[in-house]
């Protein structure tokens, strides 16, 4: 697809007009267990889609699902891993983040940031190592994508490979029959173009903001906090068990810290949000520590 033709897509489908939407999804989808630890094991908890986001959400998905072909995510990797578009220090792209909500709902201002920092603040008081609660803090500094014009639908939601079939396990399952790659025979096996257990590495996910800001972050942090960046929506892998025949025995290792991190993405609303003034000296530490004092987007 040319870049012509997705700007003119993402003209005629704009579903979601800000990210709410999206975290009311989640939030729905993955209600609050009794005990984070339970997340996983109530299977009955999760899945349900009878909320008032539900539509626009169904309409979410239709478009990612007839849109994320293994072309179109060829072209946004050549697109987006150039990193052309905009230099920022770590502190800049946060601030940048938030003007995302500032130019639709002045209700939700605060909601990208706060969420930032609650997962981190989160991690951090449960005694976790320095380099999980950076991850915590910039795990969805990706969706900077949708400040460049880029559609809800390929800057959230859930991911999957593409160029192999798709698991019935992925949020409606049924619209991948939109997408022009169940046409083509190659694609539709449950290896696709990929050999068993070649490593997921080698594997194209869905585009999104999990794998534009792994390659952003490659050099500079920890192993697992990577696997948890790059597959934090990775969720019919890491909640539902599938597409283990992709990934190989450090895949298997990894993922352990992916569903470390998991919960806090998800259930770190605090009662009381973090004052931003006291913790900004940690985590201007905790940025220098680790990134350097300026970025390529
Ligand atoms: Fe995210
Ligand atoms: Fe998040």
């Amino acid at each position: 697809m040319s870049h012509e033709n997705a700007a003119s897509l993402r003209e005629k489908n704009a579903p979601l007009d800000n990210l709410e939407d999206w975290e009311e999804f989640l939030t729905a989808r993955y209600p609050v267990p009794d005990a984070p630890a339970d997340a996983a094991k109530d299977k009955d908890a999760y899945r349900n889609y009878n909320t008032p986001a539900r539509d626009t959400v169904r309409e979410f998905y239709r478009l990612n699902h007839t849109y994320q072909t293994l072309e179109f995510v060829l072209d946004k990797k050549r697109e987006f891993l150039a990193f052309d578009k905009r230099r920022m220090t770590p502190w800049e792209a946060l601030d940048y983040l938030n003007t995302l909500i500032d130019d639709s709902d002045p209700d939700t201002t605060l909601a990208q940031i706060e969420h930032l920092f609650q997962t981190a603040e989160a991690i951090r008081t449960d005694g976790h190592p320095d380099w999980f609660v950076l991850a915590g803090l910039v795990h969805d500094l990706g969706k900077v994508l949708c400040l460049f014009g880029e559609p809800q639908w390929a800057v959230v939601g859930d991911t999957f490979p593409v160029g192999c079939a798709p698991s019935e396990k992925i949020v409606y399952p049924e619209f991948f029959a939109l997408n022009l790659d169940t046409q083509n025979p190659d694609y539709q096996t449950s290896c696709g173009i990929y050999s068993e257990h070649c490593g997921l590495d080698a594997v194209h996910l869905s585009w999104g903001h999990d794998e534009y800001l792994y390659h952003i972050l490659k050099e500079h942090l920890p192993e697992p906090a990577l696997y948890m960046i790059r597959y934090h929506s990775f969720y019919a892998a890491h909640r539902e068990g599938e597409y283990r025949h992709l990934m190989n025995a450090h895949d298997e290792a990894m993922f352990a810290h992916v569903r470390a991190f998991n919960p806090y993405d998800l259930y770190s609303k605090c009662p009381t949000p973090p004052v931003l003034a006291e913790i900004k000296p940690y985590y201007e530490d905790l940025l220098a520590k680790y990134l350097p004092s300026e970025m390529a987007f």
